[in-house]
């Protein structure tokens, strides 16, 4: 298959190639299109037969549910068996925004989208041409992370071409996304809301809205063999860059002690010849001389360590490095989805620096 790579100026949206990329979705083929947080793999969400050429792209398996982006709330009643009073809340208050939210699912929607699961979960992206895509397609939109599966997830179209070239049949190159990790996950279908995956709707911000959100059971730590994580895409290792990656930390963040014990390891790695490489912050970067040393940015701005952390993960797959060390990040607000993106990447490998050690 030919994929046709389509720039598009968010100034001045084309809605030429949106109409044809719309037209394309509504006839059971594959678009990947900019959204706010990574790029998506869209489909017809309601057409099994696109559903499952999603997960062909991906090589996702078919247990692993796809999100139905809408345009709106006024696209949701179709979708949904019912909208629970805490659901109009955080639409009231996140729609459009990158906040999925899980809702029991009505007929309309095939098991293909959801994995075998009754209940879909649905985003209103704000991205523009996401936006603009979904209205002209005129159906909802499933669309997964646009990734191989396993791979770090999509923050620029030529992430896209490396893993969907040939497989796809249009990207819609936006440029650079805003936020850089996926959307926040939450199910409000019980009496306690629960946060399924976190993201840029931070769990300090759901609380702020709808009162107490417990965590599931995935956010917190690995799902063991045989456990059911409510989220089905938790039990799968995501964001898996090629090298080894070993979180190193003290209480949560960075500290001397960790950048002396990162410094160790690299130069114990590099000695036995392997390539290793480090990811780090504007405040430490100055502090490594060995290896290949990428800062995420400051730990001031928790927005731009999000916003680089799949990229410089996808670098390192280029570069192919055997190692890579990774400062961590506090589990409040924003830090809470880079460090739960960390810890997956890295099979919860963490080095805990305490101080006996
Ligand atoms: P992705 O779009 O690639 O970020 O993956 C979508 C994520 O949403 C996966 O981790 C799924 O497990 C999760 N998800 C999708 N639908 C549901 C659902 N009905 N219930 C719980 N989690 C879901
Ligand atoms: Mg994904």
């Amino acid at each position: 298959m030919n994929t046709k790579v389509v720039k598009i100026e968010r100034e001045k949206i084309n809605d030429q190639i949106l109409l044809e990329a719309a037209r394309m979705i509504r006839e059971g083929r594959l678009i990947a299109f900019p959204t706010e947080t990574v790029y998506g793999l869209g489909a017809n969400a309601l057409d099994p037969e696109a559903a499952k050429k999603i997960y062909a792209a991906k090589g996702r398996p078919s247990d692993n549910p796809l999100i139905a982006h809408i345009a709106g709330p006024e696209d949701l009643p179709p979708l949904v068996a019912k909208i629970p009073d805490t659901a109009k809340r955080l639409m009231d208050a996140f729609w459009p925004g990158p906040l999925t939210i899980i809702f029991p699912k009505s007929n309309n929607v095939p098991y293909e989208t959801t994995g075998g699961l009754d209940t879909v979960a649905v985003r209103s992206p704000k991205d523009c041409i996401a936006q603009r895509l979904i209205q002209l397609a005129g159906v909802p939109i499933a669309a997964p992370s646009a990734n191989t599966s396993g791979r770090p997830s999509p923050t620029l179209a030529e992430h896209v071409y490396q893993d969907m070239n040939g497989k796809i049949d249009m990207i819609l190159d936006g440029g650079a996304v805003g936020i850089g990790v996926e959307s926040t996950i939450i199910d409000v279908s019980g009496s306690v809301p629960i946060l399924l995956r976190p993201g840029a709707v931070t769990l300090e911000m759901l609380e702020e809205t709808i009162g107490d959100v417990e965590l599931d059971q995935a956010v917190l730590g690995p799902v063991s063999q045989g456990q059911k994580p409510k989220a089905p895409g938790m039990k799968y290792r995501h964001y898996a860059p090629r090298a080894e990656l070993i979180l190193v930390e003290e209480e949560g963040t960075v500290s001397d002690k960790v950048i002396t014990i990162i410094k160790e390891l690299t130069e114990e790695k590099s000695r036995q010849g392997a390539k290793v490489g480090i990811i780090c912050t504007d405040e430490t970067v100055s502090q490594y001389t060995q290896g290949v040393i990428r800062s995420l940015g400051s730990r001031m701005r928790e927005e731009t360590i999000a916003h680089n952390l799949f990229a410089v993960l996808r670098e390192f797959d280029e570069l192919e490095v055997d190692y890579i060390f990774s400062e961590s990040f506090p589990e409040s607000h924003l830090g809470q989805a880079i460090r739960n993106r960390l810890t997956k990447a890295a099979g919860y490998h963490v080095i805990e620096v305490g101080e006996n050690k």
